[in-house]
């Protein structure tokens, strides 16, 4: 029976986090603090070859990539990060860059200021800092640096390296219990208690709290879960999310989507990273499209105008309108990085592209603009809907085509600085 309420929707009120700014130049990337989800992605060139790592950055930012991150891992690459950053200023691209460090990056970072400098953000694996007496040192000397230059720190603890003697001490604790947890407990215990122990510790140090964002990687979409919704309710600094090595191909947007997408609903997250494994030779800007797809299909950001496809069936006998789709779909991505200048607002389009009758012009009456194809059987005509509207039919051999001018009519009459 109906209710007098209308059905809720949406996600959940973002948690409050303290807002972490990291900058380049005039480039200001706000992380938390009630901004939206910042997308971000990291390279896998050898960061000593600058001229590649430097073409990569670029593509990742051209993609839409908000931040992008470098391991810098030996000499070569702190010495090649002062490299990157000139080449990409010459390339007219102010992506911030952030450094991957460990094990020695309390010495890179010191031996090398300029490669200090250059970044604008540093990543710190407590777990992955030194052993012992060495390891307080050696993170003090870290954030010590981040203090000097003024630059915000995340502190990524990852499953995979976990700080052992922070372990064995949780698991001392356990044993003393009269009812011990589960490993598992154990784990998420330890996990969560680096993060918060570390960034703590960091302020302790000098470090402003509004320059530390925090991260829990594991590779369980359940672990993820639990874990940052423990981390969330302890703290209330900026969260990175991402499901840590999620895998390839359509595994790893899966697991990574079905893990974010949980907790971005329950407004916990701040920033994302999807972690695909890029088959050989596959694209690496592959990780922020997905990520944008995140967040733009949950309807918590808009990069992009979407295009809307029925998923085909028998009644389309022939490849026309997949082709069509993914041509308009490539299109519209590929002319964003103008488009976004040109036409304000443009992100918010719809485009339908149907394959029959049956839900066509349906589909097509609630995009910007949509159009359905002839099924099997139907007449060769395909009936094109502006804004609700049945405006015209295209028939013949230049359909796609014709449709690709009306969507670029579209865009510079609808969202044109002149239409303003
Ligand atoms: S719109 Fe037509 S072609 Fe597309 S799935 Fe539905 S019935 Fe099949």
């Amino acid at each position: 029976m109906a209710t007098d309420a209308p059905i809720p929707s949406g996600p959940q009120a973002r948690r409050l986090t303290r807002g972490v700014t990291i900058r380049y130049g005039t480039r200001e990337v706000l992380v938390g603090g009630g901004a939206p989800v910042v997308v971000q992605s990291m390279t896998n060139t050898d960061t000593a070859d600058a001229i590649a790592t430097a073409i990569q950055v670029k593509d990742l930012a051209r993609a839409g990539s908000e931040m992008v991150r470098i391991t810098v891992n030996n000499p070569e690459a702190a010495q090649a990060v002062i490299a990157i950053r000139e080449q990409l200023d010459r390339m007219g691209i102010d992506v911030p860059l952030v450094g991957d460090f460990h094990y020695n990056g309390h010495k890179l970072l010191t031996e090398y200021p300029d490669c200090a400098q250059a970044l604008s953000k540093y990543r710190i694996n407590p777990g992955n800092v030194g052993q012992g007496a060495k390891r307080d040192t050696q993170f003090a000397q870290m954030i010590e640096v981040a203090c000097r230059y003024d630059k915000p720190v995340r502190i990524g603890v990852n499953w995979g390296s976990l700080d052992q003697s922070l372990l064995a001490r949780i698991m001392d604790e356990n044993a003393a219990r009269a009812e011990p947890w589960s490993a598992q407990a154990v784990m998420y215990e330890a996990l969560v208690t680096s993060a918060i122990e570390n960034a703590r510790r960091a302020e302790e140090l000098g470090l402003a709290g509004d320059r530390i964002i925090l991260s829990c990687k594991v590779s369980g979409v359940q672990d993820l879960i639990a874990v940052y919704r423990e981390l969330a309710r302890r703290c209330d600094y900026p969260l990175h999310l991402g499901l840590t090595e999620a895998g390839m191909g359509s595994k790893g947007i899966v697991a990574s989507t079905a893990a974010l997408s949980v907790l971005l609903q329950e407004g916990i997250g701040d920033t994302i990273r999807i972690s695909l494994t890029p088959e050989p030779g596959g694209d690496r800007t592959r990780e922020v499209v997905v990520g944008q797809e995140i967040l733009q299909t949950m309807g918590l950001r808009k990069f992009t105008p979407m295009v809307i496809a029925c998923p085909g069936c028998g009644r389309t006998t022939s490849t026309v309108f997949q082709e069509l789709a993914d041509r308009i779909q490539t299109y519209l991505r590929e002319q964003m990085p103008v488009w976004k200048q040109q036409y304000p607002g443009v992100e918010n389009m719809n485009v339908a592209v149907m394959g029959c009758i049956v839900n066509g012009p349906g589909e097509s009456k609630h995009a910007n603009i949509g159009i359905s194809l002839p099924g099997t059987g139907e007449s060769p005509a395909a009936p094109v809907f502006v804004d609700g509207e049945k405006k015209m039919t295209l028939r013949g051999e230049r359909i796609a085509e014709e449709f690709q001018e009306i969507v670029l009519d579209y865009v510079k009459s609808r969202y044109g600085k002149a239409a303003a």
